[in-house]
């Protein structure tokens, strides 16, 4: 089990870091986990065939997480795709893409299976697969968002690996009873301790809040994400997550992290 860092970057897609996107791959199943502006450049790049990905989660419909998902459609069809895709989106996804491809004549020749998440508390199990189930929960951000905990069916009797994404959210220790012992913990950490108050206001998190969530939830590795350009480099923000827990690193586009136990 692994995971490709296809963008990294909070907002706006410049410096070393696009947006975010990822893709997470369980024993050769393929999960795209957000979609930013030119996600599918990232997909070539990274030599992950575009039309291998047939689920798709959305945790906001932000344009850093979802601007790139009509063209990313659209590429899939002009493609020759036949499979139906799965995406699992905040309630409005699907408005918007049926929508725009309305709207602007183009066509997709694929059947989509939507998913909309629109629920404000608990956890809803959103998929099942041979390799693996997501299962969402809501995030405290400006508009609904979920973050999704993926774990690994196993094949055998060794203990199931598991990957949790949360991208964007406010600092809030509800979250912990939804990443309990997860192996790899991706947060975001769009801020550093210094601007706790803004990423109050705009619902983030700082890097040492992500850092104790982490804690608190007894993850096995901490991995940041959706880092603001103004950081240039990784400190502070490394130095701040691992304050609160030292197994702490930040993503940078088109790298590849093992999951391991
Ligand atoms: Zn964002
Ligand atoms: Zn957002």
């Amino acid at each position: 089990m692994f995971v490709t860092i296809l963008g990294s970057g909070a907002a706006l897609p410049i410096g070393a870091r696009r947006c975010s996107a990822q893709v997470l791959n369980i024993g050769g199943f393929r999960l795209l986990i957000d979609c930013a502006e030119a996600t599918q450049d990232r997909i070539r790049y990274n030599h992950l065939k575009l039309q291998s990905l047939s689920t798709i989660i959305i945790s906001h419909l932000h344009g850093d997480h979802f601007f790139g998902l009509p063209g990313l459609l659209s590429t899939m069809h002009l493609c020759g795709r036949t499979e139906p895709v799965f995406i699992a989106a905040p309630r409005g996804a699907r408005q918007v893409i049926e929508t725009t491809f309305e709207l602007t004549g183009n066509h997709v020749g694929f059947p989509i299976e939507w998913y909309e998440m629109d629920f404000t508390e608990g956890e809803q199990r959103i998929f099942e697969h041979k390799r693996c189930t997501i299962d969402a929960f809501p995030l405290d951000h400006s508009v609904p968002d979920y973050g999704f905990r993926i774990t690994e069916v196993p094949h055998n009797d060794r203990q199931p690996l598991s990957y949790a994404y949360c991208c964007d959210t406010a600092y809030d220790e509800r979250l912990v009873e939804h990443l309990c012992g997860v192996d790899l913990l991706c947060l975001e950490c769009t801020f550093s301790n210094e601007f706790e108050h803004l990423a109050a206001e705009r619902k983030h998190l700082t890097a040492g809040q992500a850092g104790r969530l982490a804690r608190l939830a007894g993850a096995k590795q901490l991995l940041l994400t959706h880092i603001s350009a103004r950081y240039r480099e990784d400190e502070p923000l490394i130095s701040q997550a691992r304050a609160e827990f030292e197994n702490s690193f930040l993503a940078a586009d088109n790298t590849r992290i093992e999951i391991k136990k």
